[in-house]
């Protein structure tokens, strides 16, 4: 919308709608008509121009006042008073008030003077009371401490906005906030309950011309209490000692633009004030004010205001460092607890976005995107997934730097147009050197978060289309001006993305580092642990088939000796003879068992479909006549299936088992009964899954085996008895076994208990896994 100031009206061009923004404004040549102008010639202290309504205030007219002192007006000891002043004087304004002696009926006036463009300018405003009202210091004190301990800048301006409409008591005060770009906003608002809120309204630069903009640096209170007025010439016109219209820039009078006086008209507003709020030198922003009827507020109070408006501008560094201090804090601390979770996360990528805050909360954002080898995670308003990839392919041949920025993607891409409700402002960091690994933040177009909140009114079409005379146009303009463009990313958003990038690079390092360390010193352990396993078997292997020769021997000679030289010894001797006989066979036996057991480890094995029906007949076909012996029946439970294995060492697990139970008993008769478990039955006591296991059992009615040396009877060389005992053994049998059924990736183990009989149990896979 325009903002409520004047674009002024030369003296002598005719300004319209295509033209005002090269409006002269500083020269109007016209006053607005609450008060009077004279202006004087600085040596001669004699009037050279006077407005037109000196006749209406005065009785005077202007030219009967020109050329004439100030004695024609005030009594000689005041016109002295007055003149007292003129040398002093700059554009800054002095107050006097003064009793206009000489005319009848109008006795009092506020005198405003300064000295500008050559002339000494003397603004006459009238005054029902000769005794100047003075601030109220109480008033003032409570709207510097609410705008002190303001702790944000919003808080700050709306507190202003609030302290100047109680102070004037204008219909509405906001403050409006320019852009970089110059656009403005409605940023801070009080209003009477009647009137439809402007907060969060926009409107384009084009609003307020330049030299609107250049003028309100210099003059910081614009001020017209009567939009209705019919503005008033001087006399003359131009400056006689200049040829052309005084500069008012400096006037309190100053008469505006009939473009802005239509504005307020549409605008319902009959009395304006305008503050300028300035940073740096530049147009930070403005207060202004407005009122549905005429309003004539006093040159103190707006003198107040204007008090207010550079206590402000003096204030709002304070005030801006304060909230960009507060910002910073939150990003960071929301930094630092990101990092945590991707550190304590094993994946980096789900400590971005499992907890929060993610990483689309550490700073302002509408969304953000976690893409890495090939997936992509979002959080938040973004593209769809197929957009996003589009996103990636770009970013890969059109921005490769590390972190690429951007507040209007679609000027850049026109594919950026069907995204940029959620995207035209994109972040984008590179991960790694793996292409398409980026985290992406993303800002919506600006005009999706904002929307006209006005009431509904009728807009004013206008030829030229330039001249926004009413809030929703000017909103429209705007609207059209930012599209396709998100809010700016700030320099401390993007130092946070660098830093996030930074860091994610970091802990991936490490965590590669610690990785690469962790399989080294697992790959050295492993040869390690191979080469002494190695050395174990062939320590076995040799030692068992070393000892065997001499073994053999001794046993051998023990006989020839018992044979052939047992009647030169004593029943002793002999008796000593059989000992060690019976030692080295049993020491054979031991040696046996570890040379079985160490090739059980070290030899490969031929895996081959076996049909376990035959494998379990031919075993039994062999230990045939042991079973007869001891009167032993086995009863297999057939079906058995077939497997894949190695057939001799499936043989020698069977034997074994079926020789076990068959020993292990002390019954007469003895049944023995082998099968497979079912693939829905339960197995007890362990859970292997019939599924994907075939679960064989050999199941006796003997001795049994206490639990608690289920653990034991596997180990080498570990007997329940004596070695003599149960037809004797070495205890190397399920050692042996057991290994041989890992080696074909299942497992042997038993189920039993003293007494009551024992199950052996062995699985093997369905489908056999590499040994
Ligand atoms: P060995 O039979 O040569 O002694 P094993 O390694 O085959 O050696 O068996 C180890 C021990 O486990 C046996 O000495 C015995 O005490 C016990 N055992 C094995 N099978 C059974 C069974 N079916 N019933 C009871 N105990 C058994």
């Amino acid at each position: 919308m325009s903002l409520p100031d004047e674009r002024l009206l030369a003296a002598e061009a005719t300004i319209d709608l295509t033209n005002c923004d090269r409006e002269p404004i500083h020269i109007p040549g016209a006053i607005q008509p609450y008060g009077f102008l004279l202006c004087l010639d600085p040596a001669t202290q004699r009037v050279v121009q006077a407005s037109e309504n000196t006749a209406e205030h005065l009785g005077l007219a202007a030219t009967e006042l020109l050329g004439t002192g100030l004695e024609r007006l005030l009594a000689p000891a005041r016109v002295a008073e007055v003149a007292a002043h003129f040398a002093t004087l700059t554009e800054a304004a002095q107050l006097l008030g003064v009793r206009l002696d000489l005319v009848p009926g109008t006795p009092f006036y506020k005198l405003i003077m300064h000295r500008f463009d050559g002339l000494v300018w003397l603004e006459f405003e009238p005054v029902n009371d000769a005794a100047p009202t003075p601030p109220d210091l109480s008033i003032l004190n409570a709207a510097m401490s609410e705008m002190l301990v303001a702790d944000q800048l919003l808080t700050f301006c709306q507190r202003t906005v609030e302290q100047v409409r109680t102070i004037t008591g204008f219909d509405r005060v906001a403050i409006y906030r320019f852009a970089p770009d110059e656009s403005g906003e409605v940023f801070a608002e009080a209003h009477h309950p009647d009137l439809a809120p402007w907060l969060g309204l926009h409107y384009p630069a084009s609003d307020i011309p330049q030299q609107a903009r250049a003028m309100y640096l210099k003059n910081w209170l614009r001020f017209i209490p009567d939009a209705a007025y019919q503005p008033v010439r001087l006399v003359p016109g131009r400056d006689p000692a200049t040829g052309r219209p005084p500069d008012m820039t400096y006037a309190v009078l100053r008469s505006v633009s009939p473009i802005h006086l239509e504005y307020l008209h549409h605008l319902g507003s009959a009395a304006t004030m305008t503050i300028s709020l300035i940073q740096h030198g530049q147009l930070w922003g403005m207060i202004t004010c407005h009122h549905r009827t005429p309003r004539l507020v006093s040159y103190e109070l707006r003198d107040l205001c204007q008090f207010i408006g550079k206590t402000f501008s003096a204030l709002l560094n304070s005030k801006e460092e304060l909230d960009q201090r507060a910002y910073q804090l939150q990003v960071r601390e929301r930094q630092a607890r990101l990092f945590e979770h991707v550190s304590s996360q094993a994946n980096f990528v789900e400590g971005l976005y499992r907890q929060s805050p993610t990483l689309a909360d550490v700073f302002d954002c509408g969304g953000a995107a976690i893409c890495f080898d090939g997936d992509i995670s979002t959080l938040g308003n973004t593209p769809s997934q197929p957009q996003i990839r589009e996103l990636l392919a770009w970013l890969q041949t059109q921005a490769r730097q590390d972190v690429f920025h951007t507040n209007a993607y679609a000027t850049l891409n026109p594919a950026g147009l069907a995204i940029r409700g959620t995207a035209s402002g994109i972040i984008a960091a590179s991960l790694a050197e793996a292409p398409g690994n980026y985290l992406l933040w993303f800002r919506p177009e600006v005009v999706q978060s904002v929307s006209w909140a006005g009431q509904n009114e009728k807009p004013q079409h206008l030829a030229d289309g330039q001249i926004f005379l009413s809030p929703r146009q000017s909103f429209e303009a705007w609207k059209q001006l930012v599209e396709n463009t998100a809010t700016p990313w700030q320099p401390l958003e993007l130092a946070a993305a660098q830093e996030i990038r930074l860091h994610i690079s970091d802990v991936r390092l490490k965590v590669f580092n610690e990785l690469h360390a962790r399989a080294q010193a697992l790959n050295q352990l492993n040869t390690e642990l191979e080469r002494s396993n190695d050395e174990l078997d062939s320590f076995a292997y040799v030692a068992s088939h070393d000892l065997k020769e001499p073994l053999r021997g001794i046993h051998n000679y023990s006989l020839f000796l018992l044979e052939d030289y047992a009647d030169q010894l004593d029943a002793d001797g002999v008796d000593k003879l059989r000992t060690l006989v019976r030692l080295s066979q049993r020491m054979e036996g031991l040696i046996e068992g570890l040379l079985q057991l160490s090739r059980a480890s070290r030899l490969d094995m031929a895996l081959v479909e076996v049909d376990m029906n035959e494998l379990v007949a031919e075993v039994m076909d062999l230990l045939r006549p042991r079973f007869e012996h001891t009167g032993t029946t086995v009863v297999v439970e057939g079906p058995l299936p077939a497997v894949q294995g190695d057939r001799l060492r499936l043989q020698e697990i069977i034997n074994n088992l079926l020789t076990n139970a068959m020993k292990y008993s002390d019954q007469l008769h003895k049944t023995v009964t082998l099968g497979v478990v079912g693939a829905g039955a339960t197995v007890p006591a362990r859970s292997v899954d019939a599924v994907h296991f075939h679960i064989f059992y050999v199941k006796d009615q003997g001795i049994g085996i206490d639990p608690r040396h289920h653990d034991n009877i596997f180990k080498l060389f570990k007997r329940l008895h004596a070695h003599d005992k149960y037809g004797g053994g070495t205890g190397a049998g399920l050692s042996i076994a057991k290994k041989m059924v890992e080696k074909h990736g299942g497992s042997l183990w038993v189920e039993s208990n003293l007494n009551q009989g024992a199950t052996f149990f062995f699985s093997l896979p369905k489908h056999a896994t590499t040994p």
